[in-house]
């Protein structure tokens, strides 16, 4: 199985590269923002938990993160692999990934940080939020948090996967293409 961690901070283009590498690679496509934003568009509780935290900008509990992604993961017997995007966002997550995988004789090959400076985030956001419908990406101020709450949760991640060797930094200004063809090298290395 070919398992991944795109990472990067809000408007880094992991969703953008995610779609790209899930046509190349067949790998089944796990965005925890997505399926919060599933759930509050149905209804659900689940989504009406999450929608107070995301609405804010702030993060959605471990414990409720960690449960949906493991369920999410279980509903896919048969896949190649999974690109895991926005997810581990703490360094809990991070080592509950490892421990939920190990259970099931797998591992993460590598984790991908898309590295973007922080004025081209908010450009990046604000230009997508006329698109998105995303109340996250509209409001400055909440832009603010979640960049601050990336720089002080987040981030850290990348030292769990340093510590193990599997974390690759990807220049992510640039084209589109461009950028898909240096996380490619990285993948196939
Ligand atoms: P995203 O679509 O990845 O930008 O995520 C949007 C929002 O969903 C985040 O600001 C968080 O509130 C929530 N979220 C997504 N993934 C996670 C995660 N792994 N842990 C906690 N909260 C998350």
């Amino acid at each position: 199985m070919l398992n991944i961690v795109l990472f990067g901070p809000p408007g880094a283009g992991k969703g953008t590269q995610s779609e790209k590498l899930i046509a190349k690679y067949q790998l089944v496509h796990l965005s925890t923002g997505d399926i919060f934003r599933a759930n509050i568009k149905g209804g659900t509780k689940l989504g009406n938990l999450a929608k107070s935290y995301m609405d804010k900008g702030q993060l959605v509990p471990d414990e409720i993160t960690i449960k949906m992604l493991e369920s999410e993961v279980n509903k896919h017997t048969s896949a190649k692999g999974f690109i895991f995007d926005g997810f581990p966002r703490t360094a809990p997550q991070a080592a509950a990934l490892d421990k939920f995988l190990e259970s099931k004789g797998q591992s993460i090959k590598v984790m991908l940080a898309l590295e973007v400076p922080e004025e081209e985030l908010k450009r990046r956001l604000l230009e997508r939020a006329k698109i998105s419908g995303r109340a996250d990406d509209a409001d400055p101020a909440v832009i603010q948090k979640r960049i601050d709450v990336y720089n002080a949760e987040t981030a850290p991640v990348k030292d769990f996967y340093k510590a193990q060797n599997k974390c690759r930094e990807i220049h992510g200004v640039g084209s589109i293409d461009e950028i898909f063809e240096r996380i490619c090298k990285e993948i196939d290395a």
